[in-house]
C-alpha cells in the first residue's frame, strides 16, 4: 500500500500520523525535499503557519512543494497547512509570508481570534456523509483557525459556518453598510476541495473521528489511479 508523507517540520504532524494509523495506513515523516519523491500524497499538518514557513524556507522546501502540488498529487492542508496551500493570505500582523499555493482561495490567516477564542463546532459536511458514512455532522476543533473568504469557480465547498455578517465587512465599507449588516448572519467556508488538494481549517486529527483521513486516503487511491491509467505518472508498485 503506498505510504502517506506528513510535513514534519512542527505543529500536529504526530497527531496525522497517529490517525493514519488507526485507518491502517503508514504516515511517515517529511522533513527533506528529496523525501518527496518517495511519497504519493502529502498532508500538511496544523501547527503556526510563520514558523512552519521559516523551517520550510530553511529546508528548501518550497520548490519541492510547489512542484509536488503542481503536478497534481493528493495533498491535504489542515489549518495552518490550508494556509500554506492558499494562493493569498490575509491577516498576517507583520509582512507576509510564503506560501506553497495553488488552492484558488484567500484566507484569512487568523479569522476565528486568538488562542483563547478556539472553540469546537459540529459541522455539516454532505461530501463527507456520502462517502463515509457516519453520524450526520463533523466535530471540528478550531484552534486559532483560519477562514476562508473567497474561493474560485474550480473549488468545491465542502463545508461553512456561520458568522456575523459584520466580520466580514472591509474596513472601508460606509458606516450605513455596517449598521444595515451587523444582525445579518454570512457563511465563511471551512472545508475544501479543489482537485487533488484538500483543506479544513480544522483539526480532524485532533479527533477520535477517521472519516477526513479516509476520505484523504480514498481521494489519493483515485487520484493514483487516474494518472497512472492515463500514464501521465509513473504506477506505483
Ligand atoms: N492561525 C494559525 C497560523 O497562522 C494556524 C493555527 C493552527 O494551525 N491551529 O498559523
Amino acid at each position: 500500500m503506498a505510504v502517506v508523507g506528513v510535513l514534519a517540520l512542527q505543529g500536529s504532524f504526530n497527531e496525522h500520523i497517529a490517525a493514519l494509523r488507526r485507518l491502517g495506513v503508514q504516515g511517515v515523516e517529511i522533513r527533506k525535499p528529496e523525501q518527496l519523491n518517495t511519497i504519493s500524497s502529502l498532508i500538511i499538518p496544523g501547527g503556526e503557519s510563520t514558523t512552519m514557513a521559516k523551517l520550510a524556507e530553511y529546508h528548501n522546501l518550497f520548490p519541492a512543494l510547489r512542484e509536488f502540488v503542481q503536478m497534481g498529487k493528493p495533498v491535504w492542508g489542515t489549518c495552518a497547512g490550508l494556509i500554506f496551500l492558499a494562493n493569498k493570505a490575509i491577516g498576517q500582523k507583520t509582512g507576509g509570508q510564503y506560501l506553497v499555493g495553488g488552492l484558488d482561495c484567500t484566507v484569512h490567516r487568523n479569522f476565528f481570534g486568538s488562542q483563547i477564542q478556539s472553540f469546537e463546532a459540529e459541522l455539516s459536511v454532505p461530501e463527507l456523509v456520502s462517502k463515509e458514512g457516519g453520524p450526520e455532522t463533523f466535530c471540528g476543533i478550531f484552534i486559532r483557525a483560519p477562514a476562508i473568504l473567497e474561493a474560485g469557480p474550480e473549488v468545491q465547498v465542502l463545508a461553512d459556518y456561520p458568522v456575523p455578517s459584520s466580520r466580514l465587512l472591509s474596513s472601508d465599507s460606509s458606516i450605513e453598510d455596517q449598521t444595515e449588516n451587523a444582525e445579518k448572519e454570512s457563511k465563511v467556508i471551512v472545508a475544501v476541495r479543489q482537485g487533488n488538494i484538500l483543506a479544513t481549517a480544522f483539526h480532524p486529527e485532533l479527533t477520535a473521528d477517521t472519516r477526513w483521513h479516509s476520505y484523504f486516503v480514498k481521494m489519493s487511491n483515485e487520484i493514483r489511479e487516474e494518472a497512472s491509467s492515463s500514464s501521465l505518472v509513473p504506477a506505483q508498485v
